[in-house]
C-alpha cells in the first residue's frame, strides 16, 4: 500500500446499498492510508461505484467513465477502479474489456472485501485486476466503514434478492439473498453504539425476508437492537408487502425504539399489473397490511415507490393506483415511468405504453400524491417534535435540517449548532416534501 500522501475520490450512484457499500470502500482505502480528496480529479485513486437501475444507466456510466481516460494517459500512476452493479453484467465488462481497458481494477457487489488485495496487486504488479463473482454464497465480511455521519450509520443485513420482480435488474446484479447472523448484526450495532451512533438503519433488498442462518427472523433482530444501550432510532429500508409479518407488525408495538415509519413499495394499485410484475401479493393484502400496521402504530407514516406505464398499463389500471394512493394516504412517494431494464423480462413484453400517455400518468400521479403529502404535514404545523439534527440546512441559509421519528425532514431556526443531537422543534409551517420549524 502507499503512503498517507495518497488520496482517493469515491463517486457514488443509486441506492443505499450502493451508499453504504461506499462507506465500506472508503474505510478500507483510509485504513491502507488513502486520505479521501475533495475532487476526483486530484485523487490518485478513483471508484465509480455503479447502480444499473436507472434509465440509460450504461450511456451515463460509460460517459462519466470516459473522462477518466484523458487523466490516466497522462498519469500512469491513476488508479481508475470501478466496482457496483454495472459490472455485474457480463455484457459491461465485455465493454469494459474492449472500449475501456485503461481501467484498472473492477470488482462486484459481492467481492467488495477482495478490494484492498486487489489495489495491493494492482500497485505491486501494475497488472489490472478484475473480480467478479457471480451469484457468491459468501456474504461479504462488513469492514470498518468510513461512516457519512457520526451519530447515525447503516448497517447491511441482507444482500441480494430472490423476488425476480419482471422489471427489476436487482437479483441478476446482486445475486440471491443471504442473511447475515443476528449475533452478527448485533455485535456491529453495539459497537456503532459504542461509538456515539444514535440511530441505525437496517438494510437490504427485502428486509423482510432476513432469515439468521442459525435461526431467528427480522422481528427478532429488531427485538435484540431495541434493547441496545445507546441506540435510539431504528429505521429499516426496504420492505416486501408480502414478506411483512404479524411479527414484524408486533414490534410497532412493543419496541419504542422502532421509528414510527416504513417505506412499503406499492408500484401499482391493479392487481392485473402486480401480477403481472410478479410482486406476489394483490390490492387487498396490501391494504390489508397498511390496516395492520396503523391498528397497532395509528400515526405511522407511510411511504411508497410507483411505476406507472408499466407494459399493459391500461387507463382502467391506472385508475386502480389513483384510487389506491388515495385510500393509503401516503406521507411521500418515488414515481417512476417503466423504462425498459436490458435483461429483465419486462422489457419483452409486447404491449409497451406510449411516452405520451406514461408522462401524462406521471403528471396527475404526483399531483395526487403531493396533495394528499401536503395535506399530512399541515397537521403537524403548531406541535413540537424531537428532531434529530443532521447538520445544516441545504435548503434555507442559516437553518439546521434534521428528521422526525415519522422521518419528515424539517428545517429550523436556532442560533446554535445542535448537529447530532435531538432537539424538540416547533413547526410553524408545511410543504409538501417538508416542514419548516424553529428550536423550542
Ligand atoms: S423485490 Fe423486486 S424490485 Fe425489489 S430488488 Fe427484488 S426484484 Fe427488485
Amino acid at each position: 500500500m502507499r503512503g498517507s500522501e495518497k488520496t482517493y475520490k469515491i463517486i457514488t450512484f443509486g441506492c443505499q446499498m450502493n451508499e453504504h457499500d461506499s462507506e465500506n470502500i472508503g474505510g478500507m482505502l483510509e485504513a491502507a492510508g488513502y486520505a479521501e480528496a475533495d475532487s476526483p480529479d486530484v485523487a490518485d485513486v478513483v471508484v465509480m461505484n455503479t447502480c444499473s437501475v436507472r434509465e440509460h444507466a450504461d450511456k451515463r456510466f460509460f460517459g462519466m467513465l470516459g473522462q477518466f481516460k484523458k487523466r490516466k494517459e497522462e498519469d500512469p500512476d491513476f488508479i481508475m477502479c470501478v466496482c457496483g452493479c454495472m459490472p455485474q453484467q457480463p455484457r459491461i465488462i465485455r465493454e469494459i474489456r474492449e472500449h475501456f481497458a485503461w481501467t484498472d481494477i473492477v470488482f462486484g457487489t459481492q467481492t467488495i472485501g477482495d478490494f484492498p488485495e486487489l489495489l495491493r496487486k494492482r500497485i505491486e504488479t501494475g497488472k489490472k485486476q478484475f473480480s467478479i463473482v457471480d451469484n457468491s454464497q459468501e456474504i461479504p465480511e462488513e469492514q470498518g466503514a468510513k461512516r457519512l455521519y457520526k451519530f447515525k450509520a447503516l448497517i447491511n443485513i441482507t444482500y441480494g434478492c430472490n423476488n425476480f420482480c419482471t422489471y427489476c435488474i436487482v437479483p441478476y446484479t446482486r445475486g440471491r439473498e443471504k442473511s447475515r447472523t443476528i449475533e452478527d448484526v448485533v455485535k456491529e450495532a453495539r459497537a456503532l453504539a459504542d461509538d456515539g451512533v444514535v440511530e441505525v438503519m437496517l438494510l437490504g433488498q427485502n428486509v423482510n425476508s432476513f432469515r439468521d442462518p442459525n435461526g431467528g427472523s427480522f422481528a427478532d433482530l429488531i427485538r435484540e437492537i431495541n434493547d441496545i444501550p445507546g441506540i435510539r432510532r431504528i429505521r429499516f429500508m426496504t420492505s416486501h408487502p408480502k414478506d411483512i409479518s404479524p411479527e414484524l407488525i408486533a414490534c410497532y408495538r412493543d419496541c419504542d425504539k422502532l421509528c414510527k415509519q416504513i417505506h412499503l413499495p406499492v408500484q401499482s394499485g391493479s392487481d392485473r399489473i402486480l401480477k403481472r410484475m410478479n410482486r406476489h401479493y394483490d390490492r387487498e393484502r396490501y391494504l390489508g397490511v397498511v390496516k395492520d400496521l396503523r391498528r397497532v402504530c395509528p400515526d405511522i407514516a407511510i411511504s411508497t415507490d410507483i411505476i406507472v406505464g408499466f407494459p399493459g398499463e391500461t387507463e382502467e389500471d391506472f385508475r386502480d393506483t389513483l384510487s389506491l394512493v388515495d385510500q393509503v394516504g401516503y406521507d411521500s412517494a418515488f414515481t417512476f415511468i417503466y423504462s425498459k431494464r436490458e435483461g429483465t423480462p419486462a422489457a419483452m413484453f409486447p404491449d409497451q405504453v406510449p411516452e405520451d400517455v406514461k408522462h401524462a400518468r406521471l403528471i396527475e400521479l404526483n399531483e395526487h400524491i403531493n396533495a394528499g403529502a401536503l395535506r399530512k404535514n399541515q397537521t403537524y404545523v403548531g406541535k413540537t417534535y424531537e428532531v434529530l439534527c443532521e447538520g445544516r440546512s441545504t435548503k434555507n441559509d442559516g437553518a439546521w435540517a434534521g428528521r422526525t421519528d415519522d422521518f419528515k425532514l424539517v428545517n429550523f431556526q436556532g442560533g446554535r449548532d445542535v448537529t447530532g443531537r435531538m432537539v424538540d422543534v416547533e413547526i410553524t409551517s408545511a410543504k409538501t416534501f417538508s416542514l419548516d420549524g424553529r428550536l423550542v
